[in-house]
């Protein structure tokens, strides 16, 4: 036998057990977007790899370890998506919809980043990620925070997920702040890891994230952000929360939440559940207001966020939500003798033409009767159709009714109303 090739190491298939449940949490993603307004948007998956370098920040995870990069024929250097907002930005700079009114937009797909695989860390992952280009006021921030406890309260998750909030203030808010956290971490370095030490002059922030227990026991005596930020960004953010609290929306301000990426200021914030295990931020987000001017647009404000499906879709099964057993098959059709297919496969085209949201399944393998009932079982379905030489002499059908157990001929109209009469809607 040939060695047999695997699929490449976190990159998983989905099959119809998952893709049941991915299908409901699209209806009902499209039923909330659709009524806040927000346009789907379709993107490419490879985009220059300049952009994300530009956008991102050179000192990111992303950046530094995570993209897919690679040489196409001519030697432009092209990256997988690692994430959806920057070719969003992209796109609407170079379609000029800036200066349409309509700008909130969201889209589905594959991101692709180069992370070491474990529960809810994947190299091939998918996020839904909404945008909304040309609002300053923290009206949009508040609706997006509705929006998506909208989402968890019709999916029958909101008790299990947890809105963490904090805002991050200006660019420079942040250079001032990150020299009194570097001179803090640098006086206590010996009881930072070595992960934390490698990124105490690149990238301060995310030590803050760090989840070892001598780090997050030091950090509670660093200085924090809030500090640091302006007035402005400090009114807006208190302004927000209570807006958030008087539509009953429980939070916990964090003030230790900053993003992985760099394009962020003022709100950010995750939406977390303990129930899926370490990787358990669902959905993250916040502002990126300088972002669509540093990829060459006019200054325009943003905010946007990401839900990770797969992460959603652990919490969704460790509930049990959307796993009510569907029929696999509604009609399951056996023909007995090799000269009784055509039968069999011309009835089965009949039922579809009249009744086309029925699932039809025709047994074309040669195993015993006794197993393809088994088959038909086990596919929960709910009526079986036998065709054998018999029946089509006397130009009728049995039909085994697996609920009832009930067998009965019928001639084809007959048949045609049983079918209308079970599976009408
Ligand atoms: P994390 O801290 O979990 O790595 P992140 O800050 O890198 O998250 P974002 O870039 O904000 O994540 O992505 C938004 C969401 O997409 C995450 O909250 C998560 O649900 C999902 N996500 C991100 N990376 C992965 C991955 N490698 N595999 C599966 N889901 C992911
Ligand atoms: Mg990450």
């Amino acid at each position: 036998m040939n060695k047999q090739i695997n699929s490449i190491r976190g990159m998983h298939d989905y099959f119809s057990e998952d893709l049941d449940i991915w299908n409901k949490l699209k209806k009902i993603f499209k039923q909330v977007l659709n009524s806040y307004s927000y346009e789907e948007i379709n993107l490419p998956i490879l985009e220059k790899t300049e952009i994300f370098q530009r956008a991102i920040g050179d000192v990111t995870d992303i950046i530094e370890k995570e993209m897919y990069s690679f040489y196409d024929k001519k030697g432009n250097s092209l990256t997988l998506r690692p994430e959806g907002t920057v070719g969003c930005v992209r796109s609407i700079i170079q379609n000029n919809l800036l200066y349409k009114k309509k700008l909130k937009f969201w889209y589905l797909g594959p991101m692709f980043r180069y992370e070491r695989p474990q529960k809810g860390r994947y190299r091939q992952f998918y996020q839904l990620g909404v945008e909304v280009f040309g609002l300053k006021t923290i009206d949009i921030d508040l609706e997006i925070i509705l929006l998506t406890n909208r989402l968890w309260k019709i999916l029958g998750i909101d008790l299990h997920l947890m809105l963490e909030i904090n805002s991050i203030g200006s660019q420079l808010d942040r250079i001032r702040y990150q020299k009194e956290l570097v001179l803090f971490l640098e006086k206590n370095k010996s009881f930072l890891d070595e992960e934390s030490k490698k990124r105490l002059y690149s990238h301060p922030f995310r030590i803050l994230d760090s989840k070892n227990l001598n780090v997050q026991h030091i950090l509670k005596k660093a200085p924090l952000l809030n500090k640091y930020i302006n007035e402005k960004s400090l009114i807006k953010f208190n302004n927000l929360c209570k807006m958030i609290n008087s539509y009953g929306i429980k939070y916990k301000y964090n003030p230790n939440l900053i993003r992985g990426l760099d394009y962020y200021n003022d709100t950010v914030f995750e939406w977390k559940s303990h129930r899926i295990g370490s990787q358990n931020t669902i959905c993250a987000g916040g502002r990126y207001d300088s972002l669509v001017q540093d990829l060459g647009g006019i200054k325009t404000s943003a905010i946007g966020f990401a839900i990770g499906i797969e992460r959603l879709v652990l919490l969704m099964k460790s509930l049990n939500i959307f796993s009510i057993q569907t029929e696999q098959i509604n009609i399951y059709i056996i023909f007995i003798g090799e000269e009784n297919k055509i039968h069999a496969i011309n009835l089965s085209e009949e039922i579809r033409d009249i009744y086309p949201h029925l699932k039809i399944f025709v047994s074309f393998s040669n195993c015993s009767l006794s197993k393809k009932i088994k088959h038909a079982v086990e596919s929960l379905s709910r009526i079986v159709i036998l065709i054998g030489s018999n029946e089509i002499k006397k130009k009728c059908y049995l039909i085994k009714e697996l609920s009832t157990q009930k067998e009965f001929y019928l001639i084809k109209n007959e048949l045609m109303l049983k079918i209308n009469n079970i599976f009408k809607k």
